[in-house]
């Protein structure tokens, strides 16, 4: 299999379909135009700012419709996209660039001021500014709608070539560049396309960040190879959300945090959502409350399972379960297969806990600059290690336990903090929750809870907390200590960011 232009190619299929609306601006493209913003983009990168074949382009800037067109144009020039999380800081962006070292940095104009200062550290990158930003002398304009390209694709690439790096979060370490190939966008294609069935008639509303692959690839970019239209947001608003849920949107993709806000505002009304015709929710637990209300409201959520590193679908929960089988994230898809082993690497029971290993088509070749990390992560075979502890029942349908890093040792037995999360977010004054394991001079480890409140309701003595925990779970997984917090820490997809909880709870 040879990577060819694929946009090109649905540019000949669906020229007058509507492919992208960036919902800030106002902007729209049909394929045609999506495909020729593409090739100029190859075709300025390669003729103006002197990228060669390999060389990485950074993005840094909100998201816009025109994402699509730098992540295809690379595809075409045979470069590799860096889109950066802008919620970084300078220091923490620096850390990103000092590994993937790009030859050009693409900014937003919100970025302006940002991007000259690192401007002035890479003295040989390139900047290249979007249409209307301010830019410096030594800088270009991108002006993706000037003239007619001419440009062909001119290597013939392997579906295994890097096409973009995402960088993980870093909820686990310091962040790492995955590499992100054709062949894996094309699997998660068939594995979510064909469950949830596109069609060029679907019109996907995106409110995930586009430098994770939530946002690209979950539906954003498996809409896109059917000729379906993404809409784009430039980040999660709930009212506009309700406001495009309501109108146009077919198909809607939210991590947790995203459906809670939906659920608080004031004008959620599952009546009204009806033209949504397919729901999907991951990248976190989905809490149960959360789930049965929209149950309740008539919407059913299809939870299922990935990472950055799978492209990302791996698990997905079947439209006719998600009433029997709230909490599982669904079976495995199409190209992709699981196993749960034990420590020693052997797999485990039916029913039995253990990690998650995962191989197909869809997974990555491995991280950028780091063998290490790599031949850590994908082992024998080809089998990557996720670092999940996973169970699967006797349906078939498989359940995330937790992290093996989450997981704590209290009095020598295993306790997975997700376990007593899902016990505390059925408490009516609890509105989130995360349980980190921290040191204890007789236990080894116990458990701390932290929580924010709902609004209105005043903070449960520890004592009633205590007592609520016990009447559900054995005493070794009760937590020893609590504390209320205004806010849990979270990452740019609404994760919890433990480490923090974790640092506090063994400093405190
Ligand atoms: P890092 O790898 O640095 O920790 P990250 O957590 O943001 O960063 P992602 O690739 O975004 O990395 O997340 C993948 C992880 O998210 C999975 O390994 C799993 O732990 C968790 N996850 C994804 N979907 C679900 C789900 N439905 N339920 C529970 N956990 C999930």
């Amino acid at each position: 299999m040879e990577m060819f232009d694929l946009l090109a190619q649905r540019a000949r299929v669906t020229p007058d379909r509507p492919a992208l609306e960036d919902l800030d601006s106002g902007e729209c493209y049909d394929y045609r135009q999506l495909n020729e913003h593409a090739s100029r983009l190859a075709a300025a990168a390669r003729e103006h700012w002197g990228l060669q074949e390999g060389d990485r382009l950074a993005y840094l800037g909100h998201s816009r419709a025109e994402f699509f067109a730098m992540l295809f144009g690379c595809a075409k020039a045979g470069l590799i996209l860096v889109p950066l999380n802008w919620r970084l800081a300078e220091p923490e962006l620096e850390v990103l660039l000092d590994d993937c070292d790009p030859r050009a940095l693409i900014f937003g104009g919100e970025f302006a001021e940002v991007a000259a200062s690192l401007g002035n550290r890479w003295v040989t990158m390139t900047l290249v500014a979007l249409d209307g930003a301010a830019a410096g002398q030594r800088d270009y304009h991108l002006d993706l709608a000037a003239s007619t390209p001419d440009f062909r694709p001119h290597a013939e690439k392997s579906p295994d070539t890097p096409w973009y790096l995402l960088y993980t979060s870093g909820t686990t370490g310091r962040p790492k560049g995955v590499i992100q190939t054709f062949r894996m966008m094309l699997a998660n294609h068939l594995n979510i396309g064909l469950a949830v069935n596109l069609t060029s008639d679907d019109v996907l509303l995106n409110v995930l960040p586009l430098f994770h692959t939530a946002g690209i690839n979950l539906y954003s970019s498996a809409v896109l190879l059917v000729g379906g239209c993404v809409l784009v947001s430039r980040s999660f608003d709930p009212n506009q959300a309700l406001q495009v849920l309501q109108g146009r949107a077919t198909i809607f993709f939210g991590v947790p945090a995203v459906y809670q806000a939906l659920l608080d505002h004031p004008e959620f009304d599952g009546e009204r959502l009806k033209r949504v015709r397919s729901w999907g929710c991951g990248g976190a637990p989905l809490s149960l409350p959360v789930a049965k209300r929209y149950a309740d409201a008539g919407i059913r959520i299809r939870t299922g399972m990935g990472m950055t590193e799978t492209g990302p679908t791996v698990f997905l929960l079947d439209e006719a379960l998600v009433l029997d089988k709230i909490g599982s994230v669904g079976r495995p898809q199409l190209l992709t297969e699981v196993r749960i082993v034990d420590r020693n690497g052997n797999d485990v029971a039916d029913g039995e806990p253990g990690e998650l290993l995962i191989r197909g088509p869809n997974v990555t070749p491995g991280y950028w600059n780091r063998p290490d990390a790599t031949a850590e992560a994908i082992r024998e075979d080809g089998w990557l290690h996720s670092g999940d502890v996973a169970r699967c029942d006797e349906d078939g349908c498989y359940y995330i336990v937790d992290r093996w890093k989450d997981m704590y040792i209290s009095g020598g037995e295993n306790v997975y903090p997700a376990e007593v999360e899902q016990v505390l977010e059925q408490h009516p004054a609890i509105a989130e929750v995360a349980v980190v394991g921290m040191p204890d001079e007789r236990w080894g480890e116990v458990g701390k809870a932290y929580f924010g409140l709902k609004s209105d309701f005043p903070a449960p003595e520890e004592d009633e907390l205590r007592a609520f925990c016990r009447a559900r779970l054995a005493g070794y997984k009760v937590p020893k200590a609590f504390q209320v917090l205004a806010a849990l820490p979270r990452n740019a997809l609404g994760k919890v960011i433990k480490q923090e909880l974790r640092d506090d709870a063994a400093r405190n």
